[in-house]
């Protein structure tokens, strides 16, 4: 249920209806906009309807949400999310583009390729030190060792990092050493993973699962924010389908939908949508064409050398000509890329 507030709202009759609403052990999270404020209420509907919420000094109106994500919900906050990293704004005017490796290479490598996307133009360094793979017997990844070496890299090159998590056991530390958080697409529906994530104050990534429809998507970003942490990212990264040309198949059209129902940024990652390097850019241009806030691209000084995803990573060139070209295209859209 959603509870609109009059434009000119006090504090103190905000405070009460939050404490009317906890009183009836529901629990309320209050959207401040800029032109109104909403008060989301989470809990049995049936409890809250028997109240004379409109009686309330405050209270504008009263309305039931329709959709079963919530707090995710466009209805919820009608503004659009912006999320902050290090003065990175992700979901505001400017473009956003994540790059690096598939993987964490090595102290020494790590600082490299983060010194790579800093020149190229890149906002966000990514590498994985936890790694999920297809084989048990495929490189894994350095682990806690590889955070340190991600810290490193930021130290050197004041790039914020994203990384992935993959166990709900290790979210303590990495979000002690890097600035964004990673759920992969095998992860999506991993809902102590997603709980946990959802207790920190960190930016969040949540990749598409590669089989999850728009809905399933939607209701995993809302069990993080359930839990509190209202920084969320959506990332499609492309689905499977009955076409096996590509590694999945491009989910660019997911995005105005999903822009539509939430008011949550939307990074898209064409290297695992498309699984070949020379159609990473072009799949970029289309996620960024179709309102995407940014991309998040596989890159490697050597892609041959890469540890992983080394036939979908593109080098330092191509990742120069793509940030110039998505530049072009986000002025078409009246957005920037600084
Ligand atoms: C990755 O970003 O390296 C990754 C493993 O992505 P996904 O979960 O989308 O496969
Ligand atoms: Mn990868």
């Amino acid at each position: 249920m959603l509870i609109v507030l009059k434009p000119n709202v006090s504090k103190e009759e905000i405070d009460h209806i939050v404490d009317k609403i906890r009183s009836l052990k529901l629990e309320p999270h209050v959207s401040t906009g800029v032109q109104r404020t909403i008060i989301t209420v989470i809990g049995d509907e049936d409890i809250i309807r028997e109240q004379p919420l409109e009686a309330i000094a405050g209270v504008e109106s009263v309305k039931t949400i329709l959709k079963p994500f919530k707090l995710v919900s466009s209805e919820t906050q009608p503004d659009r999310s912006v999320i902050r990293v290090n003065g990175i704004e992700i979901g505001g005017k400017n473009i956003v583009i994540i790059a690096g490796p598939c993987s964490v290479e090595g102290e020494r490598e790590v600082v490299e390729h983060a010194q790579m996307v800093k020149e190229s133009g890149g906002h966000i360094f990514r590498a994985g030190a936890f790694k999920p793979r297809t084989s048990p017997y495929s490189f894994q990844g350095f682990g806690v060792q590889g955070l340190k070496f991600l810290a490193k890299a930021k130290a050197e090159t004041g790039l914020p990092i994203v990384t992935e998590v993959m166990d709900p056991r290790d979210v303590g530390v990495v979000a002690e050493h890097v600035d964004i958080l990673q759920i992969g697409t095998r992860n999506m529906q991993n809902f102590n993973l997603l709980k946990e994530v959802g207790r920190i104050d960190k930016p969040v990534l949540l990749k598409r699962g590669m089989s999850a429809t728009v809905n399933e998507f939607l209701m995993s970003a809302e069990y993080i924010l359930s839990q509190g942490n209202r920084k969320v990212v959506l990332c499609p990264r492309g689905i499977r389908t009955f076409e096996d040309i590509t590694r999945n198949t491009l989910d660019a059209g997911v995005v105005p939908v999903i822009k539509g129902l939430s008011h949550l940024p939307v990074l898209c990652d064409p290297s695992h949508a498309m699984g070949l390097k020379d159609y990473v850019p072009a799949a970029a241009y289309a996620f960024i064409a179709a309102g995407a806030d940014g991309v998040m691209v596989e890159a490697h000084p050597r892609p041959e050398d890469a540890h992983s995803d080394g036939q979908q990573t593109i080098d330092a060139k191509t990742l120069v000509a793509m940030i110039d070209r998505i530049r072009k295209i986000a002025r078409a859209l009246d957005r920037d890329l600084p």
